[in-house]
């Protein structure tokens, strides 16, 4: 071995300490960081702008971009005000959820279908009401694929992000070898195609991320995909759903997926259930589905909730806050909201922490909660109720009483949960 051969190997591994002892190896300032996440953020949104598969059973052709998932005549035409909803969206720059205000004609859109599939759906697009099973099924099967299109734009955009976060880190740790070959009086030629396999915590959680989307992916396909697409052209009947039409008219249009994981036999299982909340004249159409072999859970979680009116009104907004962001209200509802607990709510959305079975705690829909309550008020029937009705009747009218401050989820929960800063 000669001399020069040590000394380059000693050189890299005076590069490496430095590297690594960095407080940030990749980004030298929190400026660089900031800049990474907004520029791939910016890219994430724009990519459900760009053509994706038509997810139509055996299709493949190229997708329009802008496929309804909530119809836009019936649904989200009904809350709309001068033709716009507001919706929930993270904004990187602050790091907060904010409500933004979206034409009705771009509400709930995704790169889903191609021309001649998106045609299906006009069956029921242009009628104010979904009616009947097969429209149903149309509508689940639709928020299916939003969910599946979702997550596989969303995989992409991990695996791209992956990539040009291993280029940057390459290419800071050059720059730290480059000045000390130059301080050896070396040439950087000598050492080209330098190869760096090193998994800091941001990389660590990328990987992490990545496996998860694969793996949740490849169950949407086998368990949900394909028996759901055989129900659309081959007329089976592996969807499963439960539709309640409610006689009041929550102002919101809502669209998402939740998950459910149980173990069973030492093997853990994730249930998917599909909500719809979609607003029809005077009412709200409320459809939950899942494949038929989750029908028990599926049963069980609906019969819970459905007991009362307002425990459906519980179940619309702890859907809103604790499983899907893809939701649309009507504007004046929103701005009517104290500015406090707006703030709380937004806030709120990006507690990770809840889920599908979790209650939400605020009141969203003050006007059709009292409304509910005038109901009870006016039948005046608590001496029949039990002990466990009143609580949640007492429960349910304080959230009618402001309160005076509100705990806010800070922001940097969320960035170390997502492995921007260290914990
Ligand atoms: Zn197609």
């Amino acid at each position: 071995m000669d001399e020069k051969y040590i000394k380059l190997n000693r050189i890299l591994d005076d590069a490496l300490d430095e590297f690594t002892q960095e407080t940030d190896e990749v980004f030298k300032t929190s400026n660089d960081r900031k800049g990474y996440m907004f520029k791939s953020a910016s890219e994430y949104e724009k990519s459900f702008q760009k053509p994706q598969k038509c997810l139509f059973p055996e299709c493949g052709s190229k997708s329009i971009v802008f496929s309804h998932t909530i119809q836009k005549n019936g649904g989200i035409h009904i809350i709309a005000e001068n033709n716009h909803v507001y919706r929930p969206i993270f904004n990187e720059k602050t790091g907060k959820m904010s409500i933004e205000s979206i034409g009705i004609n771009k509400a709930s859109t995704f790169p889903g279908f191609c021309k001649l599939h998106e045609g299906v759906f006009s069956v029921f697009e242009n009628k104010k009401e979904i009616a009947n099973d097969n429209e149903i099924k149309l509508q689940v099967f639709r928020t299916f694929c939003r969910e599946f299109q979702t997550k596989k734009i969303e995989l992409q955009y991990r695996e791209k992000r992956k990539g040009e976060y291993l280029n940057l880190q390459k290419q800071r740790f050059t720059d730290v070898l480059y000045k000390h070959l130059d301080a050896e009086g070396f040439d950087k030629k000598e050492l080209k195609d330098i190869k760096l396999d090193r998994t800091d915590y941001r990389l660590a959680y990328m990987k992490k991320e990545i496996k998860e989307l694969q793996e949740l992916i490849q169950v949407l396909k086998v368990k949900y995909y394909f028996p759901f697409s055989k129900d659309i052209t081959k007329g089976s009947e592996n969807i499963y759903y439960q539709a309640i039409k409610l006689a009041h008219l929550i102002p919101v249009g809502l669209s998402g997926a939740g998950y459910i994981t149980y173990e069973k036999n030492n093997r853990l299982n994730k249930v998917q259930l599909l909500m719809n909340v979609i607003p029809q004249e005077d009412s709200t159409l409320i459809i939950l589905a899942t494949n038929k072999a989750n029908k028990k859970i599926l049963d069980r979680y609906i019969s819970f909730y459905t007991q009362s009116f307002l425990m459906i009104l519980v179940l619309i907004e702890s859907w809103m806050i604790h499983v899907t962001d893809h939701w649309f209200i009507k504007p004046s509802v929103w701005d009517t909201l104290p500015e406090k607990r707006r703030e709380k709510i937004l806030s709120d959305i990006l507690d990770i922490k809840f889920g599908v079975l979790d209650k939400y705690k605020l009141s969203i829909f003050d006007e059709v909660r009292r409304l509910m309550f005038n109901v009870i008020d006016n039948e005046n029937n608590w001496a029949n109720f039990n002990d466990i009705t009143i609580s949640f009747l007492k429960e349910e009218r304080n959230k009618l009483i402001e309160e005076e401050t509100y705990d806010i989820f800070p922001t940097e929960d969320i960035l170390k949960i997502k492995g921007y800063l260290k914990e």
